[in-house]
């Protein structure tokens, strides 16, 4: 059997070729734009936000599967989400990733297919490719228009 550490993220990920919700949104009235220089990854996050809930969400921009396939798993997750929870849910996603496999179990819980995204702890340059859609959509929600992994 093959160790986690010898496969590649986008291996454990298998991203579908097309991602979802990837296009522009006119009517959004949340967005910024995110930047990961270490991998070159450029993610636009756009949320809709009506009251306290997030009705719709959606990206564009250029990375590398790993980016690609978190943005696209994130903005399914966040639809109907209230800000709230779509804040808490980043803070889950970040323990998942950056923290040791035993102690993000919690985090796993909650996340659902989200926790499919715990395998990139072991590829510690790829936290970053895999966290950039979210930190954007935090930015967007509190008001900035630019994120960035640094
Ligand atoms: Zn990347």
């Amino acid at each position: 059997m093959i160790g986690l550490r010898e496969l590649s993220p986008e291996v454990i990920l298998d991203p579908s070729p097309r991602p979802r919700n990837f296009h522009g949104m006119p009517e959004a009235n949340r967005k910024a734009v995110g930047h990961n220089p270490l991998c070159g990854d450029r993610a636009t996050v756009y949320l809709q936000v009506e009251g306290d809930v997030v009705k719709d969400a959606s990206f564009e921009g250029a990375g590398c599967s790993i980016s690609t396939a978190s943005a696209s798993m994130m903005t399914d997750a966040l639809k109907g989400r209230t800000v709230a929870e779509a804040l808490r849910l980043f803070e889950r996603f970040h323990e998942l990733v950056t923290s040791d496999p035993s102690k993000a179990q919690e985090a796993s819980a909650e996340l659902g297919k989200l926790a499919v995204f715990a395998g990139v702890h072991e590829f510690p340059m790829r936290v970053k490719c895999a966290s950039l859609a979210w930190h954007t959509m935090k930015a967007s929600l509190e008001g900035g228009e630019k994120a960035s992994t640094e």
